[in-house]
């Protein structure tokens, strides 16, 4: 038969291609572990890597003695706690850590940190200015953020939320959330009250670190106000720890036990993960996957765009596929954050829209992600490409979010290393500085008064 289109490369292929096998057992402290205890997820917990003597017993003899001590100096700069699974450290390349995508995510290393961009924030989404009630953000008109704990099953390096999550670091003394039953009544009280509310993210912290008790209590609290169409967990704990919804029996049937009360009151449930690498994906997301798909729960992915992570149009390429074929839908992928301490993680508007446009006719529609800049500020997600202006040369670009914030303007900055050195010195200077934003909002046609600060 006449195909007319040349035979499918290898490569092209190779998003099917998942990680099989004990793959954990070549990681000198995973050595012994049989699957049914890798596959355990308190085990997981348990052995979770949070201080550096940790990773040293871990990797020991594996990674470089140059590289634990880099970690060690990382770990005490570093605005977030660390806690990385054994999943995760199995899946790190410590041939080469410096440049593994897992480990760019939630292990700090002192000698690549670089300074932080002049004008960024701890909580550059200002969500505190949006919070009517501690643990509850409604920035948007029909829906809002519930953010029930602090913890997570794993510390993100790039966390938005590093003005909140986790316990305090040497940097960072956090802001409480509320964390309690008794606590999350007023967010309950507060939704109730606002017959415009449709739409509720409960995140935090992270949905995997819910008992299955209060995985119901808060699914239900929330089925029960009638104007509530909506629900999503969202957790990074698939990503993570895909075990656990193979072996947490009750915390996957607490889950579906809300989406199928959802679904009998006409109401949607479904879950949010975040992957942000086509490595953490392996034959035990496969199986996880499977199984909610199984129970009829939806799964949408929320990505970051993450310097050395997926911010070429290839990986990005491979993670969408990687995830459509797992009937995961990528929903969104997020600019990084303007967040302190990780300047090397991020990368400029340019590379976003430039990756985008490889992406999208590349699979199906529905698995085509929305490119995002949750605006610093609070202006909200904008499509990338709505900018109003974008300077390329010094890295500035300017949002407007008419139904968030009406009449405001929004700022996002490049990573001053990615600009040319005769920008950089520019930033160099406070009274540039300051010309470069007036002349930028100016071409967007807004004045310095439409100006929310990130
Ligand atoms: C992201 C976000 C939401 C949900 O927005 P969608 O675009 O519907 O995914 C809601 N509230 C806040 C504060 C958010 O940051
Ligand atoms: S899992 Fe989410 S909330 Fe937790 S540290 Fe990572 S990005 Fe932040």
């Amino acid at each position: 038969m006449d195909h007319k289109k040349p035979p499918a490369t290898p490569e092209s292929l190779e998003y099917k291609n998942l990680k099989q096998g004990e793959f954990w057992r070549h990681v000198p402290a995973y050595r012994e572990i049989d699957e049914a205890t890798f596959l355990d997820h308190l085990w997981q917990q348990k052995h979770a890597v949070k201080t550096p003597e940790e990773l040293l017993q871990t990797i020991e003899g594996l990674a470089s003695p140059e590289f634990i001590k880099d970690a060690e100096a990382g770990f005490s700069r570093a605005p977030m706690a660390v806690r990385v699974s054994p999943y995760a450290m199995s899946l790190i390349d410590w041939n080469d850590p410096y440049n593994d995508p897992i480990r760019r995510q939630f292990i700090p290393v002192g000698s690549m940190l670089l300074p932080d961009h002049p004008r960024l924030t701890l909580d550059s989404l200002h969500e505190q200015d949006d919070s009517p009630v501690p643990g509850l953000v409604h920035r948007y008109v029909d829906k809002a953020l519930f953010l029930p704990l602090n913890t997570c099953p794993v510390y993100c390096r790039f966390c938005t939320r590093s003005y909140a999550i986790g316990p305090d670091t040497e940097n960072v003394d956090k802001v409480s959330l509320a964390k309690t039953p008794k606590q999350w009544e007023d967010a309950f009280k507060y939704i109730s009250e606002r017959p415009e509310l449709e739409d509720i993210v409960i995140s935090g912290g992270d949905t995997y670190q819910l008992p299955p008790k209060n995985i119901e209590l808060i699914g239900n609290a929330l089925l029960d106000i009638p104007h509530v169409r909506r629900m999503r967990f969202a957790t990074k704990g698939p990503a993570i720890m895909p075990m656990k919804i193979i072996t947490h029996k009750e915390w996957l049937d607490a889950l579906a036990s809300v989406v199928d009360r959802g679904r009998s009151l006409g109401k949607d449930v479904v879950l949010h993960t975040h992957y942000n690498s086509p490595e953490e994906i392996t034959w035990i997301t496969e199986r996880a996957m499977r199984m909610l798909f199984e129970r009829g729960i939806f799964v949408r992915n929320q990505s970051v765009l993450i310097r050395g992570v997926n911010d070429t149009p290839e990986r990005m390429q491979m993670l969408v596929k990687r995830l459509g074929h797992l009937n995961v839908h990528p929903y969104y992928v997020y600019m990084h954050d303007m967040v302190k301490g990780v300047e090397e993680l991020r990368t400029t508007i340019q590379t976003a829209t430039d990756i985008e446009k490889f992406v999208r006719g590349s699979t199906a529609g529905f698995n085509s992600p929305t490119f995002v800049c949750d605006a610093p500020g609070g202006g909200g997600k904008r499509d990338v490409h709505s900018y109003e202006y974008y300077d390329r040369e010094n890295g500035i670009a300017v949002y407007a979010a008419p139904s968030v914030k009406p009449g405001k303007a929004f700022l996002y900055f490049d990573p001053i290393d990615k600009l040319t050195p005769d920008a950089q010195a520019r930033w160099a200077v406070r009274e540039i500085q300051d010309q470069m934003i007036h002349e930028a909002l100016r071409k967007a046609g807004a004045g310095d008064e439409a100006l929310v600060p990130a």
